[in-house]
């Protein structure tokens, strides 16, 4: 089968695999049915992500039908319509009984799938930890419409989550990309008194206005002035930075009120100041990422009740054959892109 592969630092490209089989009790095949590409694809593709292995088939956001289970997975049968987890988590280790499973122990444990193992960039994919890590989609719902579950709207459901927002609160989010887009989607259902995106982008700040138009949306330049000036307190009472730029961090305490929480879902290129002596007294509370994805059902269940919608973000569709083209117009965000969904030939 076709399978889209790290070949080397700056360099993906289609290589021939044999179908994935079995190889132990707890695995299963899912054949995938649309896949997407991640900006943490283009983070291998540049070699800043260390535990990426050469040789390994890429993409981590999926879903698919299954197609064979091992002997120990329960929950899910051959035939069911699955979405799938960018984690692996064995479910029973000190982390994942605490709901911590990206740091499962399991050395299966965490971000495997596409990075250090084959992921879903292909026609077939073995999934470890099947049990934990597939989730049955409802009929209801399509394929389209539960393709995020597993990787970036399971981001955006995890950083709300931990983010403890409440109605009387102002949130504000930095980046509205498709992770920042996701924690909107989930900020939303905790209706909070007002909601502020901060993007540099026209195009996206453009996106944000056309589709939830109750969001405030500003540029990172006005945004610490603004967003005193539309919450109670001199700043926001949650903030959620999404967006890894070089100043978006600086931002994003800036902008909290004293004793906000401050949660960093963004991955960094670079290591970041964390100015003590400036902030003392702020009473600051930052939480950090990544994903804790053990959510998926709950959000599989909020999208078949209409509450969250993903599908605006797929602008772009490829078959498999052509997932360069697809690379190109995502990494150089032409076209207005967002999320490419890219389909079997
Ligand atoms: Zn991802
Ligand atoms: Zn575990």
């Amino acid at each position: 089968m076709k399978a889209f592969t790290y070949i080397q630092q700056g360099k993906f490209g289609f290589t021939e695999k044999g179908k994935p089989t079995i190889i132990d009790e707890h695995d299963a095949i899912v054949r995938v049915t649309l896949s997407s590409i991640c900006t943490s694809d283009l983070h291998i593709k540049h070699g800043s992500v260390s535990r990426a292995v050469p040789g390994i088939t890429v993409g981590h956001e999926m879903v698919g039908i299954v197609e064979k289970v091992g002997e120990r997975v329960s929950h899910v049968k051959p035939g069911d319509r699955v979405t799938v987890n960018v984690e692996t988590f064995c479910g029973e280790c000190f982390y994942c009984k605490h709901g911590y499973v990206n740091n499962c122990t399991s050395p299966h444990g965490g971000w495997a799938l596409g990075c250090r193992i084959d992921g879903g960039q292909t026609e077939y994919v073995r999934v470890p930890y099947a049990t934990t890590g597939l989730n049955r989609i409802p009929d209801s719902v399509s394929d389209e419409q539960a393709l995020f579950v597993g990787d970036i709207l399971a981001t955006g459901f995890w950083a709300t989550r931990i983010s403890e927002i409440t109605e009387e609160d102002t949130v504000l989010i930095i980046g509205a990309g498709p992770t920042g887009v996701c924690c909107l989607l989930c900020t939303l259902l905790k209706n909070p008194r007002n909601i502020i995106v901060c993007e540099k982008s026209k195009d996206r700040r453009e996106f944000i206005q056309k589709h939830y138009p109750q969001v405030m949306v500003v540029e990172p330049e006005d945004c610490e002035a603004f967003v005193k000036q539309h919450s109670l307190h001199g700043g926001a009472d949650v903030v959620m930075e999404v967006a890894g730029g070089p100043d978006t961090f600086q931002l994003a305490w800036k902008c909290a009120r004293p004793n906000a929480i401050v949660t960093i879902v963004a991955m960094y290129d670079k290591p970041q100041i964390l100015p003590l002596p400036d902030m003392y007294g702020k009473n600051l509370i930052f939480k950090t990422g990544g994903v804790d994805g053990c959510d998926c059902g709950e959000i599989l269940d909020l999208i078949a009740q209409g509450k969250i919608d993903t599908t605006p973000l797929i602008t772009h569709r490829f078959p498999l054959s052509r997932i360069e083209e697809a690379y190109d117009v995502f990494e150089n965000r032409r076209d207005g892109v967002i999320k490419v969904a890219i389909f079997p030939d």
